[in-house]
């Protein structure tokens, strides 16, 4: 492609903003050592970290692609819907990824309900305090619970007690992947479905599609080689943009999530295909 971006771009990452473990700032930074020529902040159901890390680029770079990465659910199954180049000012988007913030605060208090039953009490302000500026969410109740000694482990929280089917778990409020697509598509985003090879639900993508979908994300940390070459293909049978990133949360990340950003990349083009969609163009 001619007139793109030249060098590599990490499209997928979460910051304090979110659950990830580095500030906007720190991500800019590391993205900056790397020498990445784009960094999208893709935090979940929130867009605050895109400013700050806009103002820590400045005119240095990398380019900041604006980004949120938002939970949706189709039949039972849990969806991430990408989105980039949205204006993070629109307000039918801030009012979706309001409404979810709220529920998820909701959804705190019924999992400390149950924590409760279970003799195990937390401070839902001690929770807040580890989520800091971020969305709280069951990491937060994780580290909060290895902090009170009830579990000697982030790992052994998840396992025993805050995965579905574990005692602890309540399941999050359930925005459809077609209200997630169109909230992105309405605030002038380009609509991405997130690792499709963690939701294992291809069979959603004609629908999606429909719904529409815009890109896949074919590059994933945990995406095998085999993976990436279907969904690869899956994208251009069905005209999406391939894009890819790390999903970093930060190099202290929980579990598989202990990526460093940049730790896996794609081509600049990729940036300027989104910019072009993000304007209007062709789907
Ligand atoms: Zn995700
Ligand atoms: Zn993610």
């Amino acid at each position: 492609m001619t007139g793109g971006l030249t060098g590599q771009a990490d499209l997928h990452c979460h910051t304090t903003a979110s659950d990830g473990t580095l500030t906007p700032e720190q991500a800019v930074v590391r993205a900056r050592e790397l020498g990445l020529v784009a960094l999208a902040i893709t935090d979940h159901d929130v867009t605050e970290g895109v400013g700050p890390a806009r103002t820590a680029a400045g005119r240095g770079g990398p380019e900041i692609v604006p980004g949120v990465e938002i939970n949706a659910w189709a039949d039972g199954t849990e969806v991430h819907v990408l989105g980039y180049y949205l204006d993070v000012d629109d307000a039918g988007l801030q009012t979706v990824l309001y409404r979810l913030r709220r529920d998820r605060e909701e959804r705190l208090l019924a999992m400390l309900r149950r924590l409760q039953a279970l003799g195990m009490t937390l401070d839902p302000e001690r929770v807040r305090a580890i989520a800091g500026e971020g969305s709280v969410g069951r990491p937060h109740v994780a580290r909060a619970l290895v902090e009170r000694g009830h579990v000697a482990s982030v790992e052994e929280a998840f396992g025993r007690l805050l995965t579905p089917g574990r005692p602890a778990y309540v399941p999050r409020h359930r925005l459809s992947p077609r209200e997630a697509i169109a909230a992105i598509r309405r605030a002038g985003g380009v609509a991405v479905l997130a690792h499709p090879g963690l939701t294992g639900r291809d069979d959603l993508i004609p629908r999606l599609v429909g719904e529409g979908l815009q890109g896949l994300e074919v590059c994933h940390p945990q995406h095998t080689p085999r993976a990436q070459a279907r969904y690869l293909e899956l994208a251009r049978r069905w005209g999406l943009v391939a894009t890819g990133g790390s999903d970093s949360h930060g190099p202290d990340g929980p579990g598989a999530q202990r990526v460093d950003i940049g730790a896996l990349t794609v081509d600049g083009a990729v940036v300027t295909a989104l910019k072009r969609l993000a304007k209007g163009g062709p789907t």
